[in-house]
């Protein structure tokens, strides 16, 4: 080895000991998962959220669109039909079973584009792995929206409306009629979610 070979070796050398010395003193972009909170990109797509709408019914209206735009087959609805008395979503229909088979779903968002109604989207989700792969089919129920539907909260009619009215016989009527429409219940905590009897276990899609 000559002088030359030596030189370029030394600088090789001491340009790969740099890189090593300024990794060394860098904070640290690893993480902490399951010890600290994952960070994710607004887009990632994870498990699916089904969403309620402003008056805690459901957004999905049971059309079946995202169930034939999926390219993995993965999607399995039942539909039923709403009751004045047991309003479940806005439209005539609701989903009255909604299963994802997350061992198929390859997460490519197409049900999400296809929705007419945006009831579904792509949550941050990923802690899918079981030890059972039946426990890969998600139903509704697990997927709706968090937490307890949201009260329903009647619209209340303008300033001058209630108060003209506000001492008159007819003005609870009124305002009743103006604030709740035809067919919603006033209560969807009461009346527009469904029992977990009427949605059938999940079972594996062929
Ligand atoms: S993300 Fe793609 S594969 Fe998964 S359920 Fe939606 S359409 Fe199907
Ligand atoms: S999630 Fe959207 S596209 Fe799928 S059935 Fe419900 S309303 Fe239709």
């Amino acid at each position: 080895m000559n002088i030359g070979e030596m030189g370029k070796t030394a600088a090789a050398l001491a340009r790969g000991f740099g890189v090593t010395l300024r990794t060394m003193f860098r904070k640290p972009t690893t993480e902490l998962f399951p010890d600290g909170p994952v960070k994710f990109e607004a887009r990632y797509r994870g498990i699916h959220v089904l969403h309620r709408d402003e008056n805690g019914l459901e957004k999905c209206v049971a059309c079946f669109l995202c169930a034939a735009a999926c390219p993995a087959n993965c999607i399995y609805i039942e539909a039923a039909e709403n009751a004045a008395e047991n309003r479940i979503s806005a439209g005539d229909r609701y989903a009255k079973a909604y299963n994802i088979d997350y061992s198929r779903c390859i997460f490519c968002g197409y049900c999400v584009e296809s929705c007419p109604t945006d009831a579904i989207t792509h949550g941050h989700g990923f802690e899918l792995a079981p030890y059972n792969i039946n426990a890969l089919i998600y139903r509704k129920e697990q997927m709706l929206e968090a937490g307890a539907p949201k009260q329903f909260r009647p619209l209340q009619p303008p300033k001058s409306i209630g108060t003209r009215q506000a001492g008159g016989a007819g003005a609870g009527n009124t305002s009743s009629s103006r604030a709740v429409p035809k067919g919603t219940p006033e209560s969807p905590t009461a009346a527009g979610s469904p029992s977990a009897s009427a949605v059938p276990s999940p079972t594996r899609l062929s």
